[in-house]
């Protein structure tokens, strides 16, 4: 199961928990207070949402030989 870090809003401990994937979005119980504590998003998880983001406008448009948007004149 993967490891993910809580931060509780009420006493503003931090937390490790192992949870299952599907449990992950859920609030877990601080150890502290017993709020619930909201997950906090590591940076290598926004770091691979924004990577593929950026790398799709790449590959669409037009092939390696032709410097034109589209490959109609190219006949590749
Ligand atoms: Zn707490």
């Amino acid at each position: 199961m993967p490891l993910y870090e809580y931060l509780c809003d009420k006493c503003g401990h931090k937390f490790e928990l192992l949870r299952a994937l599907s449990d992950s979005g859920e609030a877990a119980p601080c150890p502290r207070c017993q709020s619930p504590a909201k997950r906090v998003l590591s940076s290598f998880a926004s770091f691979s949402k924004d990577s593929s983001g950026q790398s799709t406008p790449v590959g669409g448009s037009s092939c390696s030989s032709c410097s034109s948007t589209s490959c109609d004149s190219c006949h590749l």
